[in-house]
């Protein structure tokens, strides 16, 4: 915890504002994030809303103490998506088998594919399945207060007996009435629904679907209500903050909300529920229905986005480069332009004079971002003033600017002493191919061309250099102005 602490302010989708946050209990700041459904992997989209919210749970944990903040990203491993694909994929294999096959493997990969990203591990990663019980427990008392009804082994959430004060709650979030909302979804008119928008809590299961023993026969939950399920488990019937994409706002999080509030009698679910935009390609949202996704194994792993791999650190950087309620559009070269940024971030880190040979303590003793960077980051999380704080710290020359960019770096999630040893490993394996003689006396014939205006044979040797990824740099000598060469390997 840091003792001069600054204010955070959030965007609250719920009043539309900018507030100034305060948690419920200063010494448990409880966040929770809608996670993954299980079923394929998370592409760049999926994957913005966990690095969104992996640098707010890092700004969190940098002002109230590492072990004040507990952070909450479920694991959705229920679901007829989950059903099809194990279908699909494992046909001869018992349902029950295949769908634990799919969620394990995809539970795996979403984790390996997060933390290459740099996002922290939340503090519980809960699983639907392992909360039925919870839900079940959540739903009967939704009954009971006459906020649900059974039907045709479907129990329904009735939405109109969302009120507080006379007014009707239901659609406060989405600041939508609820005939918009009719005229505008396209809600499944069922028979078993009092209103159209009354949604799912329960739903009953074939013999073959995943299902489980409740009061309404075998079945298994809907969607929304293993959220309030879990986030009363794991942080309480009230919480601090609770985030997703922007789609999610409704009809999930209004759902959540709806369902919370009624079975757990309370003025609120979350003070602040905050959204991220979408990551978009050519003006769509990625999306798996839309087909036009790319997934964050393909980025890491193979060359299908712009013919090579992409660091995890440079996908992370490409993500936040934007402000998080802004829509990012996806591209090779937002990609180029992050890791560009990174390397030169990493760069100016070493000519400052930090070393990762574990021969000083500079690292230690720079350790700490800089705090312009996190009066930035507390204005809801405003990354552009964030970025401009580390281009700042970037110009400057010395010791103190290198280790508050590292310190910052680090912050975000954007550099440790693991990539930062690996940076200056791959920088000398860099050097070791070059013919650093030839480059000089190469250097030295270029001069002697400019000298003689011979420009055309200048800007020859230049360009031959750079084909062995070795970049010249022009500078006037500071003592005799004369020109002078530096040269770099370029990444
Ligand atoms: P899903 O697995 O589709 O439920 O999505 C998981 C998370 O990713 C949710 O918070 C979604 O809001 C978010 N999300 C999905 N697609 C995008 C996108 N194209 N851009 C930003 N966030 C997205
Ligand atoms: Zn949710």
């Amino acid at each position: 915890m840091i003792a001069d602490r600054p204010e955070i302010r959030l965007y609250n989708t719920l009043t539309k504002s900018k507030e100034i946050f305060t948690p419920l209990d200063e010494a448990n700041v409880r966040m929770y994030v809608c996670g993954p459904t299980v079923y394929d992997y998370a592409h760049i989209g999926n994957a913005r809303p966990a690095i969104v919210f992996d640098v707010l749970f890092r700004l969190l944990r940098h002002v109230y103490g590492d072990d004040h903040v507990t952070y909450v990203r479920n694991i959705t491993d229920v679901d007829d998506k989950i059903t099809a694909r194990a279908r699909r994929d494992y046909p001869g294999v018992p349902l029950n088998q295949a769908i634990h096959d799919v969620t394990q493997t995809t539970e795996k990969q979403y984790k390996h594919d997060m933390s290459a990203l740099g996002c922290l591990d939340p503090s519980v990663e809960p699983r639907a399945t392992e909360n039925i019980g919870e839900m079940i427990a959540m739903i009967d008392g939704l009954v009971k207060g006459g906020h649900a009804y059974a039907k045709d082994g479907h129990v329904l959430f009735d939405v109109r007996s969302f009120i507080s004060d006379g007014e009707l709650e239901y659609g406060k979030l989405a600041r939508r009435s609820l005939d918009d909302m009719i005229a505008g979804a396209r809600v499944e008119v069922a028979p078993y629904k009092r209103d159209p928008m009354d949604f799912v809590l329960w739903k009953p299961s074939t013999d073959d679907e995943p299902g489980w023993e409740s009061p309404w026969g075998r079945g298994r939950p809907g969607w929304h209500i293993e959220c309030s399920a879990m986030s009363a488990r794991y942080l309480g019937e009230t919480f601090d903050i609770h985030g997703g994409g922007i789609d999610l706002s409704f009809p999930h999080h209004e759902n959540e909300l709806a369902q919370s509030r009624c079975a757990n009698h309370t003025e609120i679910m979350a003070q602040v529920w905050m959204h991220n935009g979408f990551l978009n390609v050519e003006g769509e949202k990625m999306s798996k229905s839309l087909g036009n996704f790319i997934t964050v194994h393909e980025l890491l792993e193979t060359d299908t986005f712009g013919g090579r791999t992409w660091p995890g650190d440079v996908l992370r950087l490409a993500v936040l480069m934007t402000n998080y309620r802004e829509p990012i559009d996806f591209s090779i070269a937002r990609l180029n332009e992050a890791e560009a940024m990174l390397q030169k971030w990493k760069t100016r880190i070493l000519e400052g004079g930090l070393k990762f040979d574990g021969s000083t303590a500079a690292v230690e003793a720079g350790a700490g971002p800089c705090s312009k960077l996190i009066a930035a980051l507390a204005n809801d999380l405003n990354m552009p003033g964030a970025l401009a704080e580390l281009h700042r710290h970037a110009r400057e020359e010395g010791l103190h600017h290198a280790q508050r960019l590292y310190g910052s770096l680090q912050l975000l999630g954007l550099a440790d002493e693991a990539s930062m040893k690996a940076f200056v490993a791959a920088e000398a394996e860099a050097m070791e191919d070059v013919d650093q003689t030839g480059v000089a006396t190469r250097i030295d014939e270029r001069l002697k061309a400019i000298a003689n205006k011979d420009f055309a044979t200048a800007d020859a040797i230049r360009e031959d250099l750079l084909t062995q990824n070795v970049q010249l740099m022009d500078y006037k000598d500071p003592e005799t102005g004369e020109r002078r060469t530096k040269w770099e390997i370029r990444k």
